[in-house]
């Protein structure tokens, strides 16, 4: 038994000393059994483990004849380091009742104890690790209820008021965000014994304040592969969630009058349709376009425009019920959906109730100004019933009421032309304009952040009308999309663009990428890829230093499409970017797969950055998305050294706005250009590059 074993044996006299010590082990553990008879336990260095290390406790209970058990002690080993025995023995007696001595069994149990030891660091390494971490660490029993919680992190998210996490079912708390079907896929996952990551959920806390946590966890399975629950950590994403929040609300609201913008209320009318047609209910959309507003605008300035503007759509909020839906549209349009209207007299009523609200008069800069309102109005379902047609209709409505002297109101009639005079008298001047060279180009640097070395640079299109003077693409722009003008007018703009590149290289100025804007007219027609193949011969321009700017709005009206349009247009070697990235934010992830190269931060992110810190935080949010997704990042609309700073420290590549210059005339590009390049080799030639 003993040559089987890995203990030892051992008897003692009645001195305790050892008169006998055997077994395999004694042997393998290098003991020398001689050495230990004639000695005591003691006597060899060891110091018995817990206690105080002395040996008085253990001679005490020899002294008294008592049996004892697992008695441990460790040694100084061989190695320089310890084993650790374990000791069980009984006293001996002979038929007399007289004491003999003792005997009993010993086990080396190192092993064992140096995996406890193991076993006890890890733990307290993860203790201190959930301690230290603002993360929190769970676990669940086998039915998914919470069993324990630690890590700081647990502190803000596990002791609120009403949620006492022990013993209850995730599903059986009240999270805001989550809807009986998503529990139910999410337990779909439990029950395959899945992981699952980045679970967010949402509660307020004591203050009403949302919480946001984002759970990751695993399952557990004891050693014969029973599941035993799950594990895992949940994180506060509060922070973040706030600024995609913010996102969101930026891309779906005017940052002037904080109404909803186009973007929004074409989301909410297609709801409202939907909801119409199961319900059989009628609504109005009412167009609103200031009459004088441009007037203001332009003798006044922009600030008293921004202060008309909102104190415009101030009193709209105030004359209409909180049922209806008010957006701005941009510049001084404004729409209106009312619901349950059933006669036209209803709507009639609120049309004059606006037009009474705007005409009121205002005061800006010691002045009393007036404006007025022309009110287009499409009935659902009676004018139109889907989307487009209903706000096509209410603004060719509205154009009638400008034509019939503005100030009033035009329900909309199929015998209404689409285009209005004005509208008309413009498109044909466009006409005429392109024919008598009346367009040019401009030109407006972008800057290497780091550097400050000019990389490239934006073409856009400017119409000097002899009697208008120089009139804005954002006016006139639009018409030519509708008419179909803007696609000669873009293929000439896009040759000519080419063609300035090249014969900029040509002056030995260093090369810059050459970027062209696209309209969705453009985007869709059919010879778009030929054209550019054209201008990238004819001039002789290298693909990759012409670069084309597209709307993110403008690819997703027909995704397919746009992902095959814009596949070709890599395959000519060309550039792409999105421009005015932030609005119609959804789209986000369906922007990788088109393979874009560059992301235009919209200019309305960076323009309240001086007074608004948050402004800040999600630019920054952009910004580092963008990188993310491997972007070129450029931020346009750069106006002050304020702005430039903080871009400064930011992770953008490129920068584009006034500060650095506004759009010039093509030699005057060219002065810049060569000044940038010679400031350049200085700042080289003097270490400071
Ligand atoms: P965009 O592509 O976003 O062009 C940038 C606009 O911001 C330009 O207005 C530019 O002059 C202006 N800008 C540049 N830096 C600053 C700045 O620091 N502050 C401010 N407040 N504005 C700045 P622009 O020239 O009036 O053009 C307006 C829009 O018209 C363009 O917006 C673009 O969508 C369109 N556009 C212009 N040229 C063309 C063209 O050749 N073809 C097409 N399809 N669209 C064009
Ligand atoms: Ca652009
Ligand atoms: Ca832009």
């Amino acid at each position: 038994m003993l040559e089987l074993s890995s203990d030892w044996y051992w008897e003692q006299d009645e001195n305790c000393l050892f008169t006998q010590a055997t077994g395999t082990s004694t042997e393998q553990m290098g003991v020398i059994t001689q050495q230990y008879v004639g000695t005591a336990r003691w006597d060899h260095g060891g110091i018995p483990v817990g206690d105080d290390g002395s040996w008085d406790k253990h001679k005490a209970v020899l002294k008294a004849r008592q049996p004892f058990a697992n008695f441990i002690f460790k040694r100084p080993n061989p190695e320089g380091g310890w084993s650790y025995i374990s000791v069980t023995g009984k006293p001996v007696f002979d038929e007399q009742e007289r004491f003999q001595g003792y005997r009993g069994t010993a086990r080396d149990i190192t092993e064992q104890k140096r995996a406890e030891e193991a076993l006890r660091q890890s733990e307290a390494r993860f203790r201190s690790l959930t301690r230290l971490s603002s993360d929190l660490y769970w676990e669940q029993d086998d039915h998914y209820r919470f069993t324990s919680f630690a890590g700081t992190g647990s502190e803000r998210v596990t002791n609120v008021r009403g949620f006492n996490f022990v013993g209850k079912k995730h599903w059986e708390l009240d999270y805001l965000n989550m809807s009986a079907v998503e529990w139910s896929a999410h337990m779909a996952i439990l029950d395959a014994r899945q992981p699952f990551h980045d679970l967010e959920l949402c509660r307020l806390d004591e203050s009403g304040k949302k919480i946001w946590i984002g759970v990751s966890g695993e399952p557990m399975f004891d050693e014969t592969g029973v599941f035993k629950g799950y594990r895992g950590v949940g994180k506060d994403i509060s922070a973040r969630k706030q600024a995609e929040e913010r996102i969101q609300y930026l891309a779906h609201h005017d940052g002037l009058t904080a109404l909803p913008n186009r973007t929004l209320f074409s989301e909410l009318l297609s709801l409202a349709i939907r909801q119409s047609k199961r319900y059989g209910h009628k609504f109005a959309v009412l167009f609103i376009d200031l009459d004088r507003f441009k007037l203001i605008n332009d003798t006044l300035g922009h600030d008293a425009g921004d202060v008309l503007l909102r104190e415009v759509s101030r009193r709209l909020t105030e004359t209409l019920r909180s049922s209806d839906v008010m957006a701005r549209l941009g510049g001084d349009e404004f729409v209106v959906m009312v619901h349950e209207v059933g006669a036209p007299q209803q709507v009639e009523a609120v049309a004059r109730k606006i037009m009474a609200a705007v005409i009121k008069p205002i005061t800006i800069q010691g002045q009393e100004c007036r404006v007025t309102a022309s009110i287009g109005i499409s009935m659902y379902p009676a004018d139109a019933d889907d989307e487009q047609s209903l706000m096509k209709n209410a603004d060719t409505a509205m154009y009638c009421a400008k034509e019939e002297g503005k100030n009033t109101f035009r329900f909309y009639t199929g015998g209404m032309s689409a285009h209005s005079f004005e509208r008309l008298a413009m498109e044909s001047s466009l006409r005429r304009a392109f024919e008598r060279e009346e367009f040019h180009l401009h030109y407006q640097a972008k800057l290497n952040r780091k550097s400050g070395a000019i990389t490239g640079v934006e073409v856009l299109l400017r119409w000097s009308h002899p009697e208008l003077g120089l009139v804005s693409p954002t006016q006139f722009i639009p018409i030519m999309e509708e008419s179909g003008l803007i696609v000669p007018v873009g293929r000439w703009a896009l040759g000519t663009a080419c063609a300035q590149n090249v014969a900029w290289q040509r002056l030995g100025l260093p090369p810059v990428t050459v970027a062209v804007n696209l309209s969705a007219r453009q985007f869709f027609d059919q010879n778009l890829l030929q054209d550019i193949a054209d201008a990238l011969e004819e001039s002789g321009l290298a693909p990759e230093l012409l670069e084309f700017e597209l709307t993110e709005t403008m690819v997703m009206k027909n995704a397919e499409r746009a992902a095959t349009v814009l596949a070709a247009m890599k395959k000519l070697g060309v550039r792409l970017t999105i421009d005015d990235f932030g609005i119609g934010f959804a789209s986000l992830a369906n922007l990788k797969r088109f393979s874009v190269d560059t992301m235009k931060v919209d200019r309305s992110f960076i323009r309240d950055l001086s007074q608004d810190s948050e402004d800040r935080a999600i630019t920054q949010a952009i910004v580092t998305m963008g990188k993310s997704l491997q972007l070129n990042v450029v931020v346009e609309g750069v106006e002050t050294e304020e702005q430039m700073t903080f871009l400064q420290s930011g992770a953008c590549d490129e920068m584009q706005g006034f500060y650095f210059s506004h759009p010039i005339e093509s030699d005057q590009f060219a002065e810049l250009l060569r000044r940038n390049a010679a400031s350049q080799l200085t700042a080289i030639s003097s270490g400071r590059a």
